[in-house]
This record gives C-alpha cells, structure tokens and sequence, in this order.
C-alpha cells in the first residue's frame, strides 16, 4: 500500500506547444504560464498526439528537475542502494557520509529523471514497495511519478588499467549504449591563475593531473576491440602556453597508431586561438567535429563572466571569426558553439543562436545550473519555464536554417532539450515511450574527412 497520493507532475508549467514550421517571433516575450507558444501552422492531430501531449508534460518534468534538483533523505540511502547501480554520488556538500550507488532513472514516457543533489528541491527520490518513485515535499509527501531504473550491464573493460596502472574508469567515461567515450583530459584550467577564470567554472586545480596521450589511445583501442565506442569527445581547461592543442593531435595520433584506423569519428572542445590553422591541423589528425563555446553572446556580459576567454583569445570578434573560419575547413554544422543559458538575457542569447545558426554553427544554449565553489555560487538559474521557451524557440532557429535532429544530436551535449523537442516532433516513439537516443550511434566507418 503506497504512503503518496497520486498527483499529475509539474502541474506549475505549461508551455506546452505544438511545434511545426518557424513563424515565430523570436524576441516575443516569455508567455506568462497557462498560455501556448505558437509556431505557424499547426499539424494535423497524429495519431500519436496523445503521446505527444504527455511528453511534453514529462518534458516540463525533466526541466525542472534539471532546474531544482532531487534532495534525497538521508533515511532513504540504504532502500536506494539496494536497487544497485551504475552511477556513484558523494559524498558530497549535501551529506558528507553520502555514498549512494545509483542506476539510470527514466520518467513514464522514456525521458530521463536526472539525479542532481540539492537539498533545496521540493522533488525526492524514495523507494516504495521495492520501486523507485519521485516525488513531491511539501505539507504532505506526494506522488510525481513512477521511476523506470536500468542497471548498467557489467562493462566489458570493467578492472582494466593502463600500461601505467591507471584505471580506466579514472580516464574517460564510456557510454556503452551510445558507444562515445568521453574524456576530460584535466581539471586544469591555467586561467585561474591569471585570476580571469570563467565565472560559472570550478576547474581551478593547479599542477592537476593530464590523462597522457598514451592513456588515452590504449582505452579508445581497447573500447573499439571491446565493441563497445564508436565515437569519441575530448575536453579540459585551458593548459599554460595553450599546450591543451598539441595534446588534442597527439591524442588523436595515438588513437590511429593502436586502433590501426585511418581517421576516427572525434570531436573536442576548445578554446579560440588567433591561430586559425590550429582547424587544419585538426582536421588532419582525424576529428570531425569542433566545440568551441563562445559562452556568453552580449559583448560586455561576456567581459565579466568570461574575463580570460575574452582577453586571452582575440576578444569576441576573433572568436566568432575563428568559428567561421572553422565552418570552411570542417563544413557546415560539425562546428558546435554553446552560450550558457541563464547568464544573460534569453534575447541576447537567441540573437546569438540565430547568427550562428545563419553562418552554419550549431548555437547551442545548455541549462546553467550554478556550481559550489564558483564566483556565481549561490545564484539561481531560470525557471524551467524559461528554459523550455529558450529551447522552442532555439529549435525554431534550428529548423529555419535547416538542421536536422541527426545533426544536432552529432555532437557531445548539443542536443539537450531542442534534442527531445526534435525526437517528439519525429516521433521517435517505441513501446509507448521516446525511444532512446542520446547520440547517433556513428560507426568507425562513417569517418570522412
Ligand atoms: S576556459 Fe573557462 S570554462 Fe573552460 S575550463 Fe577554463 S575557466 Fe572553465
């Protein structure tokens, strides 16, 4: 017998559109909740419209978790554990004895329930009658919804280590249903020694340890012989003397000399550098795809919050020259550019959105969601609200310029919620629910460049 009441989820948020084609005034204001954003003509009811409907509420569900978080008891810790996981958390601010071993949780209609610690949420994760459940505190405890839990299969790389004993867990995160291996090759990041680190940003461990060329190559050729990576992301802070870009070619030489492969499916994130030929280089050592995250659009926001990017890289005009510049030598929509999404104004943020989308780079604009130990800790990302109508009207960009759900999901992260809203509107459905699809799964024989 359950102790919550049943009760429709995040019954606060309602923007839910249905969206087709790209009439839409991208710089109307954020509708007050309750009412619809519009977008041109609406489609004929499919037969899956019910299924839509329900999505998009789950969707308002999965962004606001986003937004707020989970704060899980600590009376409910060992019922947690017992499900056994994948995904270890703490300890952590919110409980130093924390140590929870946790699996992949999905909402009813296949979105996922992201577990991010707050001891602010008004969501909970508790188990009930052996299940996981969300739900809601307030001045009774209420049932949000049923929780779908998937174990992680025991990995096949699972004990390896480097030739220099290094666990392969502490070199990259492997992603076996996607196949992307995902390396951040440091902590480091030498801005905050020049005391222009970004804002939002906790990477500041000095003398930090750089995961070797060498390591890196042995777990992507062991991942490949295991069948278990397809595709591979590398990432970090910036090194003194912006050694990071040698690092990304000789990682990516490494990768050829023990897969034995010619190319490989690749993408990094780095900083812009007054050196274009760096995306030559790139394109040769086997990447094809770049991130390279302006951050922040409007010119004199982005001084503040991102003092060593502006300052260290040509300022805001030579980084979106390096972008197009980067577009001629990968293509069209293989170079990605992210925009902290609650910084600035969600107008400045989607006239940047768009100017990249106008010159073939993916815009991106991913949730902040302040972090301890930054200069913004404290600070309170948007409502989800806010969120999903910067993410509408982001996909209306997206489809005005014509890209397409494979493209946008191409790149580590890129999707996000404009990746859901793409995978609803195609309906991607499978038993009743959106059918997973994080990234593409791309094969080593995709690889042209
Ligand atoms: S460049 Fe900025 S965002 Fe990137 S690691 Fe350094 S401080 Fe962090």
């Amino acid at each position: 017998m359950t102790q919550l009441d049943q009760r429709a989820a995040a019954p606060h948020l309602r923007v839910s559109p249905g969206i087709q084609g790209v009439a839409l005034d991208l710089h109307a204001p954020t509708p007050a909740l309750g009412s619809e954003i519009r977008f041109g003509a609406q489609p004929k009811q499919s037969a899956n419209a019910g299924l839509k409907d329900a999505l998009y509420r789950e969707l308002e569900l999965h962004v606001d978790l986003s937004v707020q978080g989970v704060n899980i008891d600590p009376a409910d810790h060992a019922a947690l554990n017992a499900l056994g996981g994948g995904r270890t958390f703490g300890p952590t601010r919110l409980d130093e004895d924390l140590t929870l071993q946790l699996p992949s949780f999905y909402l009813p209609h296949g979105l996922s329930a992201g577990v991010r610690l707050s001891p602010h949420s008004v969501y909970g994760l508790v188990v009930e009658d052996g299940e996981p459940v969300l739900c809601r505190y307030g001045k009774r405890r209420t049932l949000v919804a049923k929780l779908d839990y998937r174990r992680k299969p025991k990995s096949p790389l699972a004990g390896r280590v480097t030739s220099d004993g290094v666990s392969f867990e502490d070199i990259a995160r492997i992603d076996e249903t996607t196949g992307l291996v995902h390396v951040s090759y440091s902590k480091e990041c030498s801005l905050k020694d020049k005391g222009e680190e970004c804002k939002f940003c906790n990477y500041d461990n000095r003398n930090a340890i750089v995961k070797t060329p060498r390591q890196v190559g042995e777990l992507f050729a062991a991942a490949v012989e295991a069948g278990v990576a397809s595709s591979f992301h590398l990432t970090g802070g910036f090194i003194p003397e912006r050694r990071e870009l040698e690092h990304y070619i000789d990682v990516a030489e490494e990768i050829k000399a023990r897969t034995g492969l010619e190319g490989f499916v690749g993408s990094i994130s780095m900083g812009a550098t007054e050196d274009y030929t760096i995306f030559d280089k790139l394109k040769e050592a086997g990447y094809v795809m770049i991130g390279s995250n302006m951050e922040v659009w409007d010119r004199n926001f982005r001084k503040a919050i991102v003092p060593g990017k502006e300052n260290q890289c040509g300022g805001w005009d030579n980084w979106v020259a390096s972008l197009e510049y980067a577009v001629k030598v990968f293509g069209t929509t293989k170079i990605v550019s992210n925009i902290v999404a609650g910084i600035e104004t969600k107008k400045s943020i989607l006239e940047g959105v768009e100017y990249l989308c106008s010159r073939g780079i993916l815009g991106n604009a991913g949730i902040w969601r302040p972090t301890p130990g930054t200069d913004l800790e404290g600070h309170q990302t948007p409502l989800a609200s806010w969120h999903l109508d910067l993410a509408f009207k982001r996909v209306a960009i997206y489809k005005k310029y014509g890209f397409t759900r494979e493209q946008i999901h191409s790149y580590h992260g890129a999707g996000g919620i404009a990746g859901i809203i793409y995978r609803i509107e195609d309906e991607l459905f499978e038993d009743g629910k959106l059918k997973s699809l994080y990234h593409p799964r791309l094969t080593l024989q995709n690889q042209t460049h």
